[in-house]
């Protein structure tokens, strides 16, 4: 069965002409999941051809704008945009607050963000836990980050494949070891050394970060302006981490199969 992601964001919250803000989008036979859904995702998908109107699963990983400015947008599309109507539930799937931020939303927006005309269910996952949807096969973990008080990384288990992501996150013991044994990780490198910041990484963080994880690839996501992208491998390096490494760009493929993950 294919597994493969699609990097529909590598940027951040300053608007970018290349890098639209934090989308991920993993599909798996009937499994879309969209990890994180800033400003861009949607029309991101449509422009990179990810099945929109068929996403699954929504993961969140924090609620900075960057992350989730897409999604009141993409309940609308799912809600009025989908021919044939869509029936198919949808799960959205958040640390703490999540349950606070639907509501939040439809206040703001219309009741369609908690009723858009199909199932749909709000799952509010605590930072260090374990869920499955039994329905389609798909695992998710979660681990805390430190980022906000409410902050997680995500770990993916998929029969085809394995999938982790850092969300937003500064240096976090123990994180390496939850994402031990995924065939691809998606990692934020927000800012050149030396960190100004503990709330997010650098690539020396990254480098020690990585170097536990032990991947078969790392990608690279999540770039500020001020860190020079086309560095990120050599200065990964020189800070010790010696696996291969690809820094993101929008419209990135990685297909998984057989253990290894391959950029398309
Ligand atoms: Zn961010
Ligand atoms: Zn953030």
């Amino acid at each position: 069965m294919a597994f493969e992601v699609t990097i529909l964001g590598s940027g951040t919250l300053v608007p970018s002409s290349t890098r639209r803000s934090a989308g991920h989008y993993v599909t798996s036979g009937s499994i879309h999941v969209l990890m994180d859904c800033g400003s861009g995702t949607l029309h991101g998908m449509a422009r990179w051809g990810a099945a929109w109107d068929r996403i699954s699963h929504i993961l969140l990983t924090h609620f900075h704008t960057d992350h989730v400015g897409d999604l009141a947008p993409l309940l609308f599309a799912l809600s009025h945009g989908s021919s044939p109507r869509r029936t198919d539930p949808l799960t959205v799937v958040g640390p703490p607050g999540v349950h606070r931020l639907m509501d939040r939303l439809a206040q703001a927006f219309g009741a369609y963000v908690l009723d858009p005309g199909f199932p749909l269910e709000v799952l509010e996952l605590a930072r260090d836990s374990v869920w499955s949807d039994e329905s389609c096969g798909l695992g998710v973990s979660t681990h805390p980050t430190l980022h906000t008080d409410s902050s997680v990384a995500y770990r993916l288990e998929t029969d085809a494949g394995t999938v982790s992501y850092t969300g937003d996150t500064g240096p976090q013991a123990g994180l390496g070891r939850f994402f031990r044994g995924t065939e691809l990780m998606i990692a934020e490198c927000s800012y050149p050394d030396p960190p100004k910041v503990e709330t997010h990484l650098t690539p020396s963080g990254l480098a020690t970060l990585a170097a536990e994880a032990s991947p078969d690839l790392l990608v690279v996501t999540h770039i500020y302006p001020d860190l020079d992208s086309d560095a990120v491998p050599d200065l990964l390096a020189q800070a010790g981490y010696g696996g291969r490494v690809r820094v993101a760009e929008d419209g990135l493929v990685v297909s998984l199969a057989g253990g290894e993950a391959h950029v398309r």
